[in-house]
């Protein structure tokens, strides 16, 4: 579902430099905190913080930000290959999974990670097989190692997800 489910205030319009941007990605993220936490402080117009979507230990999900608008999620950016540019929130679809290490991700939340990543494709037109399309927040931070989320500490495997959602 990309109905929103709780609506995030921090949020602008898919444009770079005075022209519209089209997503190019999915860029997945660890919270660092527990999911309620995360919801609240993305749903507060103080914290200038969002994402498209978070999900839960349990599987569960809310939605923040609609698919057409920028997420405020990856700060300062520079696009990794094959993309160009720095403006990686208007580049980006951005689905945190709430936690971090030390405590893996669950199953649950791994299954609805990735049922989540299948319905960006699918909005956006993506065929399953573009799976370079899964990046992580580590890909486009600036400066580079500014940012581990997702993959630090072997948190989450994206060949793993990438395999999931390909479908092989
Ligand atoms: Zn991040």
């Amino acid at each position: 579902m990309l109905t929103l489910t709780h609506p995030s205030p921090n949020h602008s319009a898919r444009r770079y430099a005075g022209k519209p941007v089209t997503p190019v990605a999915v860029c997945l993220h660890w919270t660092g905190g527990t999911y309620k936490s995360a919801v609240d402080w993305c749903t507060r117009d103080e914290s200038d913080v969002s994402y498209a979507k978070i999900v839960g230990p349990n599987g569960e999900v809310s939605t923040l930000v609609a698919p057409d608008r920028s997420s405020w999620s990856v700060g300062k950016s520079q696009a990794p290959a094959p993309w160009k540019g720095s403006h990686g929130n208007a580049m980006t679809y951005n689905i945190a999974l709430a936690g971090g290490p030390p405590t893996k991700p669950t199953t649950a939340q791994v299954d609805a990670t990735v049922q989540c990543i299948k319905e960006t494709f699918a909005h956006f037109g993506w065929p399953l097989r573009d799976v370079f399309r899964i990046t992580g927040h580590h890909e486009w931070a600036m400066p580079r190692g500014r940012k581990v989320d997702p993959v630090g500490s072997g948190w989450l495997d994206l060949e793993e997800i990438r395999r999931r959602v390909r479908g092989t």
